[in-house]
Formats: C-alpha cells, structure tokens, sequence
C-alpha cells in the first residue's frame, strides 16, 4: 500500500484497531489504497479519527505478510510452502489423529477479537460442531472476561449500557482504571469536549494520565490508588454513598432487588469500609475518597469509564460489579448521560464474545448448559453438542503441559506474546503435538506452530465489528486477500476437510445465521446495516432501530442485583526483594502488542517501551533518564529503558508493552481473575536495578 495520488473510488470500511469502532472512507487507485478517511457519518466518531486508523495502515501490504500455507512435522524442520487444499489436509488428519488417540477433548480453538463477527462464529461453531467439544475461547479472557461475569451477574447482560454520544449528556465522569485519550483516543476527545463545556472529571488511577492535568478539562479529583486496590476503593465509595444518605432510594426501591440491595447496604455500611480505613489501604487520603462519592453521587448525571485497569486484577470481576452496584445505587443508569462504560480495547472483543467465543456461552451468553437453547443449535447445526463447559485458555495451557491437551487452532491471537508469563505458555504450546496457527504475520505463537495458514487483514474482507457500544459496523472488502483466502473461508476449509461440511458462498451469509439463532441479533442483515449505517444490539422486533440506551424500564435481568466485593488483597506483595509495583498500559500511537503499529511510520512518535519510575525511587537505585534498567519479578525478568517520571507515585513504575523486546508478559505473573481467570496484569512486584548507561 503506498501513498499514490487521486482516489478513483472509495469503500466505507470500519477501523481494525480499537473499540471504538472508526468509520473510515478507504480510497482507491486502481487495487490500491491511497488513504483512509475519517467518515463524517461514522455513527461513532462523526468525522473523526486517531494516528493509528488514520495512518497506520501501511502493514497490510507490509513484506513481512506471508501469503502461503505451510506446514512442518517437527518445530526443528523448516516451514515448507504447500497448497491451501495440502495445509488444511494435514491439519485436518492430525486433528482426527489426535483426538483419536487422546480423545475428543485433547483439541481446542481460539478466536480472535482482531477478525469479524462472522468469522468469529465460524471458529466457536468449528469447535462445537466439528471437533466436538467446547474447548473456545477468545483473547477477551486476558482483557475484558471480568466485563461479560460481572455486568452479567448485576444487570443481565455482558455489555456496556451506552453510546459515546452519551458523554455529551454526562455532568460527572468518573473515569477509572482507564486512559482514553491513548486507548481511545476519539472517544477521549469526546469526552474531552464535554470536559471543557462544565461535565467534572474524576480520575481513579495509580498514574496520572494525560485526562488529570489536560488542559481547559482537568480532573477535579485524581485519585491515585496503590495498583490492586480497585475493589477497596470502589468499597469506601460506596460506603461514603450509604452513610451519607447519597442513596437513590426511589430507584433501587424501583429497579432492583430489595433483598440483595439490604445485604450490600449492610456490608458497605461497616466500619471496616470507611474511607478512614480503606484510604490508607488504597494510598489515598479519605477526604478524597469522601469528595468523589459526593461529586459521583449527587453531582447530576454521573456516568463511569473503566479499562483494563479494572479487570486485569485478582478481583477484576469483583471491581466490574462494584462499578455497577455504584451505578444502581445512585440510579445513574438508564437514560442518557450515565451508565456503566467498558472501554473495549480490541476492535471485535465486544463482538467475539457476543458470537459465543467463550466455552460456556453460546452465542448471546446463553449457557451450554440451557438444554432449550443447545437443542436450537444443535437442529441448526446438525450435530449434538456437548452440554458441559470447555477449557479456558489457561485450562487449556494446564491440559498440554499435564498430557492431555495436544492440538490448538489458533486465529489471529498472539498467546506467545499477548499471555502472562511467557515461559509457562511456550513451555504448554511446545508440549502440543498439532498447533495450527493463522495469522497475517508469522507471530511468536507460530514458532511452536505445525500449520501456518495465511491470515487476511480488514482490508481483505467482508464482515462486520461490534464496538465497545454494542454497534455493529460493517467492514467491507478493499483489496483481494493477498493469501488467496479471507480468514472465514480458511475455517470453512479446514471444516469440510474434517469432514463437518460448511457451505457459505458470503459473510452475510454467515450473519443472516447468526440472526436466526441470536435473539439480540434477530434483526441484523447487511442489508439493514447498510440502511442505518450501523445498528446497536438488541437489534430484534422489540427494538428493530437497535438500542442506543440499555435498562431503560428494566434491567436485562428484570431487577438490579446487588452483588458483595468483599476486598481480598492480592497475593502479588511487595516484600524486600521485589520492593515495587509494576503495572501496565499503552500510548496513543502504538497498539497492543504492536503487530501492526511497529509495521507502520507510527512508530515514528514511539519506538520503544520505557519503564516509567519516580525521581525518588530513581535516585535511591542510581537511575538517570534513558539508562538501561533491569526490571526483576518473581516470574522473569527484563530490560528496558527508564523513564524518570512523576507521573507514577513512588513505589510504582509503569511500562507500555508494545514491543516484544521489553518483555512485560515475561515479567507478570500467573495471577488471575478468581471468576474468570483474566490474568493480572496490572499488578507485579518488581524490583528494578541500574544494567548500564547508554
Ligand atoms: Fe478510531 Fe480507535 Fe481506530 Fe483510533 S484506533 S481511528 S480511535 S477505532
């Protein structure tokens, strides 16, 4: 892709990186793109974009692409280029072998939140329906899995409650565990503008981001918590809520169970939740704890953002439900201006859970285990599905290195490097007889790979993407995939070569399935997405237009629930030996793990991960700005570059981890989410040393 003067034609596509969701204008020349175009009727930017939609495109067509199937018996051969027919073949017949020899559950998928809604259904229904089993899951269980458990268990369903044109309605934001303006940067203008026209900021963050001190829209409060002290925090604030009679008694009487609502208004109500005994736990002064449940709770419309500063905790499903019993008991949920915000990081995460990604969700989060809805699939499907949950990705890493896990199809999901504790996940991906890797580059996972099959990019493809506001977008075919084959018809391949026979001739295809067995996608086509530009699910009879606002009259499970966070530190201490807390987040410019953003000019404004330290914790260690630092934890360790910063309170340092040279998933332990084992990423006790001065 290069830039090529005057576009003959342009295609109306939808941004691969972020939840936010960009419409974007793709111009042509000929087969070539010559730019991309913010869409001024983009349903989720109106017009606007970030440097990487905009700019950072370039890796589509980028040299390191590899458009042949391969394949190798051993990992110590060398790949050999094959035909697609040849690839899919043999991954097939080790696939059969496997399970053969090992049993029906020694194979499993992953899905990836990089490709679309339809190709995501794909893998979850090859895993169902041709392998036999529910061994799926998506990359979701290391960001936002905490989201799907506890938005479920309080409000009745694993989504955020509004638009980003919300935030326009919004008096108060509290923006917790997240950095907008470099995670989702149009959606942080947004929220920017609104900042500046009177809405008040509060900021719960161990780091002070760019939203603290931005300015004409600074934070009022900052509160910076000690990283794993989320569900503390959420527990004074509430505790502040419910002894200062800041209840919205009429709502919770209204919308949400009595019995439930009295048992929590019990709990946060003890002594030992007063910010006067949580502060000092959190790090933060209780009058600050005491002014932002004030401001949150009677301020107007107040609406709460969360990143993954909430859910990559030990308690990160606990935090998500104490950010939703917040919301309920102050009755900030239900119309515009409020709600409950999952920033989604990944542009199709919200989407490949919806599709059924997980090993107990059907697609719409209905559980394997609701016969009704397993024999709706199973009549669709033609099979028998089994009823009982599949493995986790961790499980499933468990599996291989304990014998019984031996073959993975993996679509366009890094593990090797996306993972915590790096040395654990290669050790089990070694382990595996058959891994079968598909991806648009040959990624860290694919040097355990046995079969690499070509990935296609968003360019290469029709589908759609679901946003971190339920919207679901189209993304439409630019170029032919370079490989020969989009991501969708690889897995059809591989299907029918196992012998369970899937027959699309297009993704809307695949869509108009998924509408017939998803009653939040009931009336969702391409033809009615291509009428309203995008649509919001629940998309169905009840709301044929999609929903902007959910739990308007009544939650999606009928009445709120209240749910207990008792607060359980983590196990992850400082001690003498790792005396500081590590956590983790990203920039403006780069992307995840960087695939895409370090193939592109953006690196340009950022081409390494620094380790952020106070001048404190600096000076005491001997450090200087730009030395050579080794960063030691119980898990690994790594090198990378220091940053002198006061953005970070002493005692905490902070690194990006878009680039695989810094290492950070080396370095972060195996503790996870205790309902849905997301790993915690953001919390690891280190110990930093001067290596060398450059
Ligand atoms: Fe929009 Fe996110 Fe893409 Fe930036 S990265 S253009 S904010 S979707």
């Amino acid at each position: 892709v290069v830039e090529m003067g005057q576009p003959e034609r342009s295609v109306i596509t939808t941004c691969a990186y972020c939840g936010v969701g960009c419409s974007f204008r793709a111009e042509m020349k000929g087969d070539q793109l010559v730019r991309m175009v913010p869409d001024k009727n983009g349903q989720a930017n109106h017009g606007h974009s970030c440097v990487k939609g905009r700019f950072a495109w370039g890796y589509a067509t980028h040299p390191d692409r590899i458009t042949k199937p391969m394949i190798r018996k051993h990992l110590s051969d060398p790949w050999q280029e094959v035909s697609w027919d040849e690839a899919v073949n043999y991954a097939a017949s080790e696939f059969r072998r496997i399970q053969l020899k090992y049993g029906r559950d020694s194979i499993g998928g992953i899905t990836s939140s990089r490709c679309t809604n339809e190709e995501t259904y794909l893998v979850q229904k090859l895993v169902r329906a041709g392998f036999g089993n529910n061994n799926v899951d998506t990359c979701a269980r290391v960001c936002h899995s905490p989201t799907g458990y506890g938005l479920k268990q309080t409000l009745g369903e694993s989504a955020g409650t509004q638009s980003f044109d919300s935030v326009m309605q919004a008096d108060v934001v509290l923006v917790i565990g997240a950095n907008p303006t470099d995670a989702h940067p149009v959606f942080g203008s947004q929220l920017k503008r609104r900042l500046r026209q009177g809405a008040r900021l509060i900021v719960i963050d161990p780091r002070r981001i760019d939203l603290v001190d931005s300015p004409h829209a600074r934070a009022e409060l900052h509160l910076a918590l000690r990283p794993g002290t989320n569900v503390a925090m959420l527990n004074a604030l509430a505790h502040v809520i419910v002894s200062e009679g800041l209840v919205n008694q009429d709502f919770v009487d209204a919308r949400c169970e009595a019995a439930d609502f009295a048992r929590w208004r019990d709990f946060v109500g003890l002594p030992e939740n007063a910010p006067e005994v949580l502060g000092p736990v959190c790090g933060v002064p209780a009058e600050q704890i005491r002014a932002a449940a004030r401001l949150y709770a009677t301020g107007g419309n107040a609406a709460i953002y969360y990143g993954l500063g909430v859910t990559e905790h030990s308690q990160g499903s606990t935090a998500v439900m104490g950010i939703a019993n917040l919301a309920m008991v102050t009755g900030n949920i239900g119309r515009e201006g409020v709600g409950v915000n999952p920033l989604r990081g990944q542009n199709n995460v919200q989407g490949s859970c919806d599709m059924g990604s997980f090993p107990h969700e059907l697609p719409g989060y209905r559980h394997i285990s609701n016969e009704a809805v397993r024999h709706q699939f199973e009549q669709a499907w033609g099979v028998t599905l089994q009823p009982d949950p599949g493995l986790r990705i961790p499980n499933m890493f468990e599996a291989a290195l304990g014998g019984t896990f031996k073959a993975l199809y993996c679509q366009g999901e890094d593990i090797a490097q996306s993972d915590p504790n790096t040395q654990h996940v290669t050790a089990a991906l070694s382990a595996m007889e058959c891994v079968v890797v598909q991806d648009i580059f040959l990624n860290e996972t694919a040097k355990f790979a046995h079969v690499f099959l070509p990935g296609s990019s968003f360019l290469e493809k029709d589908g759609t993407f679901t946003n971190a506001e339920r919207r679901i977008s189209r993304v439409r075919k630019v170029m032919d995939p370079l490989g020969g084959k989009a991501d969708w018809e690889a897995t059809v391949a591989l299907a029918n070569a196992l012998g369970y026979r899937m027959d699309y001739k297009h993704p809307s295809e695949i869509m108009d399935e998924i509408a017939r067995l998803t009653p939040t996608f009931t009336r969702v086509s391409y033809a009615e997405l291509d009428r309203h530009g995008s649509l919001q699910w629940p998309c169905n009879d009840a709301a044929p237009d999609g929903t902007p606002t959910m739990h308007i009259e009544e939650f999606a499970r009928g009445k709120g629930r209240f749910m207990l966070t008792g607060y359980v530190p983590t196990e992850e201490k400082v001690n003498n030996r790792y005396p500081l807390l590590l956590t983790t987040g990203r920039i403006l410019s780069q992307y995840n793990v960087g695939a895409q953003t370090r193939r592109t000019d953006n690196v340009a404004w950022h081409d390494e991960d620094r380790l952020e330290i106070h001048p404190t914790d600096a000076e005491s260690r001997g450090i200087s700005e730009g030395d050579w630092v080794g960063v030691g934890s119980r898990a690994g360790q790594t090198v990378l570059r220091a940053r002198v910063s006061e953005r970070v309170a002493p005692g905490v340092v902070y690194t990006t981890f878009h680039f695989p040279e810094s290492g950070a998933n080396v370095i972060t332990t195996d503790n996870s989410d205790w309902a849905t084992n997301c790993p915690e990423y953001k919390v690891t006790a280190v110990e930093v040393a001067r290596v060398y001065q450059p």
